[in-house]
């Protein structure tokens, strides 16, 4: 079978029991999706339990972070195998909101962040690694240099294995939740080199396969000129997915 999109949604740090139960609504009635779709969202762990019993089926759940330690004395954590026991298969880590982290010395660093990736994947899960640049980097011509220095642990921690598990996003920092999506040339250059860095550090066919999707102020408008780009296997998508939007973003692979 043809390699399939995949239509992340993220909603991040938002939604009221009772703005969830909407958006989920608006999901349930949101039609038949394509097939070219396989469609997953980030839920904040608390609603997890609660979108799991009312979304349709043909929705995954993920979460947006998970823990590197097993079960434990780990005050705050989410183990996987905890994550796959209540039937979550899909997790982010690497977002740039954990990487820079929410006070001083917070953020993660790209090797806690192949650690992450490595528990996961140990456990059986789907993870969507998500990487990218700050404006000053992409303006310094250093846009692969970061890439390269966040994928480099994960690959490391990979050792070759279980890229089917695999789903990279790239997500340049300066277009998270400020409206200004890359363009279509902008994303295709760059995922178009991470997907050559991938195979020169694993094989062709491992990095054929592999979807890279990307992320940033992905919208009902800017979605199709993206996904028309052959690099770019899809979308994570954070503000637009709170909205009837993301269903336009879903159907946008038709
Ligand atoms: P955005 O967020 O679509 O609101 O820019 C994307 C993300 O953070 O994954």
């Amino acid at each position: 079978m043809a390699k399939r999109c995949l239509i992340g949604g993220n909603w991040k740090c938002n939604g009221t029991v009772e703005q969830i139960g909407k958006i989920v609504q608006t999901l349930n009635e949101g039609g038949t999706f394509p097939q070219k779709s396989e469609v997953v969202i980030a839920v904040p762990m608390l609603h997890v339990k609660s979108v799991q019993s009312i979304l349709r089926d043909d929705i995954a759940i993920a979460a947006q972070d998970v823990s590197r330690t097993g079960m434990g004395a780990f005050t705050g954590e989410h183990s996987a195998q905890m994550l796959v026991d209540s039937g979550i298969k899909w997790t982010l880590t690497g977002h740039s909101e954990r990487r820079i982290g929410f006070g001083p010395g917070q953020g993660e660093s790209s090797q806690t962040v192949a650690d992450k990736t490595a528990a996961a994947v140990a456990a059986g899960m789907n993870v969507i690694v998500c990487i990218g640049e700050q404006l000053a980097e992409r303006e310094a011509g250093t846009t692969m240099d970061v890439c390269i220095s966040q994928l480099d642990p994960v690959i490391a921690a990979l050792g070759g294995n279980n890229w089917g598990n695999i789903v990279v996003a790239y997500e340049p920092v300066w277009a998270i939740g400020t409206g200004k999506v890359a363009t279509p040339e902008q994303a295709e250059e760059t995922q178009k080199q991470i997907r050559e860095y991938i195979a020169s550090k694993t094989n062709a066919d491992t990095a054929a396969e592999l979807r890279i999707i990307y992320g940033g102020s992905v919208s009902g408008a800017s979605c199709a000129g993206l996904i028309a780009c052959s690099n770019i296997d899809g979308f994570l998508v954070g503000g637009a997915s709170l909205k009837s939007e993301f269903v336009d973003i879903i159907k946008c692979t038709e």
